[in-house]
């Protein structure tokens, strides 16, 4: 099996034909699949933890995106408290600073991470962070907060060999997405082979990010064995053994077989 370490089944996109991709997924022998929430309302959150509960093999991570970091107040951290109590919530986020697209205001950004990194130490979870075009800010806050103890990932890392230098002396796996097949991708490309082999995932961050030759179109988590094919490919492993690395690699992190 191989799991996708990150996408977003409560997407309308992916919800309106959530049977359909779960099949797919288990085609491709992809599974177990981490299912964020955190874009949007509070509603996203609900509806990740439900289908997580429906469906084995799936598992939700919650909280606020930094697009929406200023809805991050007290009311939804009690929220995302007590949703936590599902055996299925796996992780805290996806939480972070984006800075490229900068949705929302750096300081409340800032605000709503160092809440999340509070609240998965609280809760025992690992993190899931989202970071564009802020990796020195973020290694400055985790430092100043502390890693949770449960650890976390990168997801979807964007980042240049210094930034994966930091995350990883920080404690963090680093997860790469659909982007490493595209063309313009070199400078990430050239960060895949740095990663530990027990720190490294993959995922999809389905809807979005399809890998080549699916670029442009609805991603979705069976799609994950090109990301695969790709990062194996550049770090010179045979893609089965990858995969197995890659996979016990969430199951740890993200503990599942307590789940
Ligand atoms: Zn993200
Ligand atoms: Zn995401």
């Amino acid at each position: 099996m191989l799991c996708d370490s990150h996408c977003h089944l409560a997407d309308e996109r992916v919800r309106s034909d959530l049977a359909g991709v779960l099949e797919r997924a288990a085609a491709a022998e992809v599974g177990p699949i981490i299912a964020v929430g955190a874009i949007g309302t509070i509603e996203t959150d609900r509806a990740t933890v439900a289908i997580a509960e429906h469906h084995d093999g799936v598992f939700a991570a919650i909280g606020v995106h930094p697009h929406d970091a200023a809805a991050c107040d007290k009311s939804r951290l009690n929220e995302l408290r007590a949703l936590a109590r599902s055996r299925k919530v796996a992780a805290i986020g996806e939480s972070g600073l984006d800075f490229h697209y900068m949705r929302s205001p750096i300081e409340a950004q800032e605000i709503a991470f160092r809440r999340h990194l509070e609240l998965a130490a609280a809760l025992d979870l690992p993190i899931v962070i989202h970071c564009r075009d802020a990796e020195a800010r973020l290694v400055e806050i985790v430092r100043e907060i502390e890693m949770p103890p449960a650890g976390g990932v990168i997801h979807c890392f964007t980042g240049d060999a210094e930034a994966a230098r930091s995350f990883l002396t920080l404690g963090f796996h680093i997860s790469f997405s659909g982007i490493v097949t595209f063309r313009n991708a070199a400078t990430l490309r050239a960060v895949v082979p740095m990663v530990p082999d027990d720190r490294l995932m993959v995922e999809t961050d389905a809807p979005y990010l399809a890998p080549e030759p699916y670029r442009g179109k609805r991603n979705e988590p069976a799609y994950l064995r090109r990301t695969l094919e790709a990062v194996a490919a550049l770090r010179g492993n045979e893609p089965a053994a990858l995969s197995e690395i890659v996979t016990n690699n969430a199951i740890r992190l993200f503990r599942l077989t307590t789940r």
